[in-house]
């Protein structure tokens, strides 16, 4: 027992005493001990009340009560308040370290609450994304930024992804979005510029279209000269044949991959898109077997087609038969003599698909996910002998991007390959009226 809790208890016990005294030599010992007990209760209950009162108000107007057991607690609690500001002030220093890290960032960063609206932001998101603290806390953020595509972003909850949209600030600016999920269905928006990537990006592809471009007619003068060469009877040529003929494969073979940057570059330009058409697939896929059955030639593959006549895509004609060929060429090229080549063009509940599938050679699977780079060959002697670029599946890929579609590639080492073009189901078109499902 603490030395206060023992001063208190020899004090009751002292005022209980002389009331037993005092009602012993009166002969009223039950009234004397009454009055006592009620007499320390009271003035327990006033110390008490001043305790509450000093707590609650006016500290100067309330003095705390004194005594013992109630030192202890005055004490006490004056720990406790200064553990407290103690506390504070830490609490404090942090978060004003934090803000001045969040207001040196570079980088936007916004704190969205439970019903998209703006609870804080940093002083990057003023000139990304237009937001002042000053003004907008509180308002809806799909009020403050309302490029359709953030807003399909924001709504979808794809936590991890980004989204790219131009700054509500600058059209200049590109900027580039993400969302994290933080505390009770609270969010954390950062968005980072990155106008001097898509800048880059934009200067490499003009640099290799241009320079494709230069290239291509001196390449052209250079192919037709040697075939001039080669198809004169000149005796002054004698002996030149062997390497006029290399000469003019060669110069093909530059002109191949040239026509292949330059398509690659207008595929990636998103200005000149052409206008989507609806394709009859089924004749398209005839003309191209027809011509995979000339390059086959005396291979002897085995080239089946099954396609639905009544499905129809709506597309850029041009751009899906360089696809589909890429993909059927290449199954003639990889698949040794006699091999089985299968085409398809189905729908299913997942949308259209065009599937070319051999029993060649084959990609070992650590190939797959760097098949459609450019330049990229499994390997690269076999794909020149057989007249490559190593563009063809780069080029599929982006034609199938610009119509909201995806390449898959399946294939095991020597038990042949399976590549699948997927189209979303919306751009089906009723071959009988020309409209897609939607219309
Ligand atoms: P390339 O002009 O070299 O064929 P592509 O981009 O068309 O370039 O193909 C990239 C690489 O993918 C090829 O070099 C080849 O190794 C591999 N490839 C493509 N199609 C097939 C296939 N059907 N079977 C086996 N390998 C293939």
């Amino acid at each position: 027992m603490s030395r206060s809790w023992w001063l208190l208890w020899r004090r009751l016990a002292a005022l209980f005493l002389s009331a037993a005294l005092l009602g012993a030599i009166t002969g009223t010992l039950l009234p004397c001990l009454l009055a006592a007990a009620l007499g320390g209760l009271g003035w327990q209950l006033w110390r008490l009340d001043r305790l509450d009162r000093w707590l609650r108000g006016d500290r100067e107007a309330n003095p705390p009560p004194t005594g013992p057991v109630w030192d202890g607690i005055q004490e006490h609690i004056a720990r406790l308040r200064r553990q407290s500001r103690k506390r504070k002030r830490k609490l404090s220093r942090l978060l004003a370290q934090f803000q001045q890290a969040a207001a040196a960032l570079p980088d936007a960063a916004v704190l969205i609450g439970e019903d998209d609206r703006l609870l804080w932001c940093n002083g990057a998101s003023q000139p990304l994304l237009g937001l002042a603290s000053s003004r907008d806390l509180g308002l809806p953020i799909t009020h403050l930024l309302r490029h359709p595509d953030f807003v399909a972003f924001l709504n979808q909850r794809r936590n991890g992804d980004s989204v790219e949209f131009p700054s509500p600030v600058d059209d200049g600016l590109s900027l580039s979005a993400r969302i994290a999920p933080y505390g009770k269905k609270q969010r954390l928006l950062l968005a980072t510029d990155i106008s001097r990537i898509r800048r880059l990006e934009q200067m490499r592809r003009e640099f290799v279209a241009n320079v494709s471009h230069e290239l291509r007619t001196p390449l052209t003068v250079i192919a037709g000269y040697l075939e001039t060469l080669l198809d004169c009877d000149d005796l002054a040529l004698a002996g030149w044949e062997q390497p006029l003929r290399r000469m003019q494969q060669q110069s093909g073979r530059m002109l191949h991959i040239v026509e292949d940057l330059l398509l690659l570059a207008r595929l990636e330009s998103q200005k000149e898109r052409p206008p989507l058409k609806p394709v009859n697939i089924p004749a398209l896929l005839a003309d191209i077997v027809e011509d995979i059955t000339a390059l086959s030639g005396d291979q002897g593959h085995q080239i089946q087609i099954a396609a639905d006549a009544g499905l129809w895509l709506l597309g850029c004609e041009k751009e899906l038969h360089s696809a589909f060929a890429n993909l059927a060429f290449n199954a003639v090229r990889y698949t040794p003599v006699g091999g089985r080549i299968e085409i398809g063009w189905f729908a299913d509940h997942h949308g259209l698909h065009l599937t070319v599938v051999d029993n060649g050679e084959g990609i070992a699977p650590h190939h797959l996910p760097r098949l459609t780079e450019r330049f990229y060959r499994v390997n690269r002697d076999r794909s020149r002998s057989s007249g490559g670029t190593g563009l063809g599946l780069s080029i599929v890929k982006h034609i199938l991007n610009n119509h909201g579609g995806q390449l898959r590639i399946e294939s095991q080492l020597g038990a042949g390959s399976v590549f699948t073009c997927d189209f979303p189901g919306e751009l089906r078109v009723n071959p009988a009226c020309g409209k897609t499902e939607a219309e």
